[in-house]
Formats: structure tokens, C-alpha cells, sequence
């Protein structure tokens, strides 16, 4: 499937039309920003690494019952995906506390929570994404409750699959960001899901494998995502 006419370009992918007006393709950049852009620079490979992560996520949840976007990954940066509309909420769901989580709250980073928790965001750069709650999305109109409702499920049935999967690797799955939209009057699973949207922690060292080694100066970030690959895709 032949890409068309860019219809969205954001921080680190680009969407193209295709001659099918029900699917999109999603090419994957090496840029990377944090603070909401105030930080910008790449990652190499980084494209490369997040949508081969993104694909192994996206089979492995299809199999086990969460609707996606995804169709097909038509080569090195570009996969092909089902063209949503956009809900305008970040679901995320934490398991061990870290992040935004901690600072607001005055948390210690690292403990792990007796269950998951989950929060939404208003997907909205200007006014840097700010926290809203269930109120928030039904009453000023993102999205009804019931679809509210199937988004907050597939999320939580996205964590219980994606964690023990990854623990077998041996990755710890901190947090993740999760965007969801509708298709043909259908809620499906959007976006990506890679170091760049989650948080990976090393199981025995801790060692953060994501995007925060980009954001906290760290070093060793295309390791990290590179690392994150090697035990997610090898032999695929
Ligand atoms: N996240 C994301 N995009 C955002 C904000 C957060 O993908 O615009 C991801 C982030 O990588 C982490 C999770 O969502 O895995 C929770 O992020 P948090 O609220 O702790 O915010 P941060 O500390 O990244 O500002």
C-alpha cells in the first residue's frame, strides 16, 4: 500500500493517506522530544526499533482479544494501520510509581502499586496535556461513557497482557501511555507502544530501557531502545 498525501505530521511519526480511505500509514521518525517539545533531539534507529516494537505489542494483544489499529508493517519505518478518529485522551496506566506520579504526589519512585492505577489526560499540547478525570471526558463531550468505559477496560486488559509478557523477557512494565479512537463505530487500540510511550525498567538492575534515559540525560539511549528490541523481536 502506496503512502498519499500527509495528513498529520507530529513529534515523532507522520501519517499518510493510502488509496484505501479506511487506512493510514504511520511512518516512524528518529525524533524525539520531551517537556512537550521543549527538548528536542533524535535517536538513531529509533523509528526503526519503535515500530518493530510497536508490531510485535500490537499482534500479541490482537491475539489475545484487544481490538488495534494495526494491520500490516509494510517495511523498516512505515506500518500500516486502520484510519481512527482520534479520541482526544492519554489513558495511562501505572504498576510500579514513577514519573509525574511521583513528583505530584510526593511519592517515592519504585514501589510497586498493590493494582494498577489509571489516569486520563487531555491530549492537548498548548495547554501541556493537563489531567482530567472520567467527569472531564464525558461531560465536555471526548467521548460517552460507555466508550469510556471500553477504553478503560482494553487499557487494563492491555497491562495484564503486555506485563507477564515482558517480565518473561525480563522488563519490568513501569507505565504506559495509551491512545484509543473509533473505527466504523468500533473503540480500537491507536498509536504506538514503545519505549518512547512506556516506561521499561530492567528486571534485575532496574536499569530505566525508555525514553527516560533521553529525558534525564542519562546516556546510552539508543542501547536502551536497542536492548528493548533484541528481547522483545529476536527472531521475528
Ligand atoms: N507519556 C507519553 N506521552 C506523554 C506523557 C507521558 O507517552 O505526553 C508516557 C510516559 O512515557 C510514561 C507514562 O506515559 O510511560 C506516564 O508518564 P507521566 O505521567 O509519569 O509523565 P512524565 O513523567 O513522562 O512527564
Amino acid at each position: 500500500m502506496e503512502k498519499r498525501e500527509l495528513i498529520y505530521e507530529g513529534k515523532a511519526k507522520r501519517v499518510y493517506t493510502t488509496a484505501n480511505p479506511d487506512l493510514v500509514v504511520q511512518y516512524f521518525k528518529d525524533d524525539a522530544t520531551a517537556f512537550n517539545a521543549k527538548k528536542r533531539g533524535t535517536i538513531a534507529s529509533k523509528g526503526v526499533v519503535n515500530n518493530a516494537i510497536s508490531e510485535t505489542f500490537f499482534r500479541l494483544l490482537e491475539a489475545n482479544g484487544v481490538p488495534t489499529h494495526f494491520v500490516e508493517r509494510l517495511n523498516e519505518r512505515e506500518m500500516l494501520v486502520k484510519r481512527l478518529q482520534i479520541i482526544p485522551v492519554e489513558t495511562v496506566v501505572r504498576n510500579i510509581i514513577a514519573g509525574s506520579l511521583a513528583k505530584r504526589l510526593g511519592l517515592e519512585e519504585g514501589k510497586s502499586l498493590p493494582e494498577p492505577i489509571v489516569e486520563y489526560y487531555y491530549k492537548n499540547d498548548a495547554l501541556d496535556d493537563p489531567m482530567i478525570n472520567q467527569w472531564h471526558v464525558t461531560v465536555l463531550g471526548m467521548a460517552t461513557a460507555g466508550e469510556l468505559q471500553t477504553v478503560t477496560d482494553l487499557a487494563l486488559k492491555t497491562n495484564t497482557i503486555l506485563r507477564p509478557h515482558l517480565e518473561q523477557r525480563g522488563i519490568l512494565l513501569v507505565d504506559m501511555k495509551l491512545e484509543f479512537g473509533r473505527h466504523h463505530g468500533r473503540i480500537l487500540l491507536g498509536d504506538e507502544i514503545c519505549p518512547d510511550t512506556c516506561r521499561f525498567w530492567d528486571a534485575t538492575t532496574r536499569k530505566k530501557l525508555d525514553k527516560d534515559r533521553f529525558r534525564q540525560d542519562l546516556g546510552e539511549v539508543e542501547e536502551a531502545y536497542h536492548e528493548v528490541h533484541r528481547r522483545l523481536c529476536a527472531g521475528t
